[in-house]
């Protein structure tokens, strides 16, 4: 049996478990091994790598709030993780703990084949960073704003347009994308209910990388923009992940199998 994991804080509402053993289990004969994935609660920082070391793990996958860290302790990071200082995923290779970021490719899934210039980010977390970076590889002109101003600096430092949500531009975004932990569990809007619908007027695309309906998605729609939610994404970077864990298993039977159990 290999052992896989994700490690997070809070871990109990994840559903990378459920994606991963789907896939260990329908494909052992295939993968030609047994694996079993489990959700592992981290108290603090400072012992992700022991724990990974000591549980004799294959694989993980890392998520908030330590995926700076992970990024910190990894022997070697590959793509564009190297550019966000942000690891997802980990693999052991030949003694080596080797870090991806498959955040910032499974968020541009669902946004395949669409005609996007001009992007504004809602939020200046973690997910923020990613996705600006996928954004930017793509060439897309992005704007960052966040009700308070100290994660914003990161944003500044790399010259992206940053603004506290209250001073947010009313400018024509072609995608709205909500980072932010807002409409996580209250019904809450990441921003002033005004300025988004006004926002959202000029818009054509809305995604919010909660995997369930939002109030921002919800108004999205009532402004006839086209919806995505965290769902598509989640899957994304799960199956990019299962490619570092598995290599010769065909990612769309990955996918269809992760699909299915989501639905
Ligand atoms: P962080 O904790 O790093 O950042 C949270 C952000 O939300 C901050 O900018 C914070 O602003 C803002 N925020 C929190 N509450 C509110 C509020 N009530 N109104 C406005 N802004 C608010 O979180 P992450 O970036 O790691 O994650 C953000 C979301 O993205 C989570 O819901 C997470 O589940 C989701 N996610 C989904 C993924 C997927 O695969 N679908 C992958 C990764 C993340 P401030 O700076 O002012 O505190």
């Amino acid at each position: 049996m290999r052992p896989y994991a994700v490690f997070g804080n809070p871990i109990a509402h994840s559903k990378s478990p459920l994606l991963h053993n789907a896939v260990f289990r329908r494909y052992e004969k295939e993968l030609g091994f047994k694996g079993e994935y489990r959700a592992l609660l981290l108290e603090k920082p400072g012992m992700l790598k022991q724990r990974f070391l000591e549980l004799g793990l294959y694989g993980a996958n890392i998520t908030t709030p330590f995926k700076e860290e992970a990024f910190a302790l990894s022997d070697k990071v590959e793509g564009l993780a190297q550019e966000i200082k942000a690891v997802n995923t980990w693999v052991l290779r030949e003694g080596q703990i080797v870090g991806y970021n498959t955040d910032i490719e499974g968020f541009l899934a669902p946004l395949e084949g669409l005609d996007i210039s001009r992007a504004l980010i809602l939020g200046a977390g973690g997910s923020a960073r990613a996705v600006l970076c996928a954004l930017k590889s793509r060439g897309i002109e992005v704007v960052v704003c966040n009700r308070s101003g100290e994660k914003l600096a990161y944003f500044q430092a790399q010259n992206v347009p940053s603004f506290l949500s209250q001073d947010c531009p009313l400018d024509a975004y072609d995608l709205i994308i909500n980072t932010t932990t807002a409409g996580l569990q209250e019904p809450n809007l990441p921003c002033d209910k005004n300025k988004l619908t006004a926002l959202f007027q000029q818009a054509n695309y809305a995604y919010d990388l909660i995997y369930h309906n939002t109030p921002f998605l919800s108004l999205a729609r009532e402004c006839r923009l086209k919806t995505f939610d965290g769902k598509a994404m989640l899957i994304a970077q799960a199956v990019l992940s299962f490619a570092q864990f598995a290599p010769h298993l065909n990612s769309s039977l990955v996918q269809a199998t992760m699909q299915e159990v989501l639905n």
